[in-house]
C-alpha cells in the first residue's frame, strides 16, 4: 500500500469513517465490521482459473527447443535476437508455426540450421 493511500485510510478513520470503503462507523477500528470480515476472508493463494495450469506446453518443434536449451537461450532472448514478440516464439515452440520471412530466415541463421 502506498503511503498516499494509508494517510488517506488515517484520515477516514479520524472522520469515523472505514479506512477501506469510506461508510462512517463507529467502532474507532480502521476499518468497519464488513471490511474487516471481506479481507479476513480474502483467498491468498491464486485465483483458482485452471487455463493456466492445465495449459499443456507440448514441444511440437524439437530442433527449435533443443538448440533453445543447449545454448541456454530463453523464449525472450530469442524473442530480442529475431525482432519479435516472446508470444511469436512460443508459438514456433509448441503450436507449430512457422515464421514469414525474413524472420524464419533469421532464426535458421542464428541457429545454423533449418529448424522450420
Ligand atoms: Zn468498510
Amino acid at each position: 500500500m502506498s503511503q498516499a493511500m494509508r494517510n488517506y485510510r488515517y484520515k477516514r478513520k479520524a472522520a469515523g469513517k472505514c479506512g477501506r470503503c469510506g461508510k462512517p462507523h463507529k467502532t474507532g477500528d480502521m476499518l468497519c465490521e464488513a471490511c474487516r470480515i471481506y479481507l479476513s476472508g480474502l483467498p491468498r493463494k491464486k485465483k483458482d482459473t485452471a487455463i493456466r495450469e492445465l495449459k499443456r506446453w507440448n514441444v511440437t518443434n524439437h530442433a527449435l527447443y533443443n538448440w533453445m536449451m543447449q545454448n541456454k537461450i530463453t523464449v525472450g532472448m530469442l524473442a530480442e535476437m529475431v525482432h519479435v514478440s516472446g508470444r511469436a516464439v512460443e508459438r514456433w515452440i509448441f503450436e507449430r508455426a512457422v515464421p514469414r520471412e525474413p524472420v524464419r530466415a533469421a532464426v535458421e541463421k542464428l541457429i545454423g540450421m533449418e529448424v522450420f
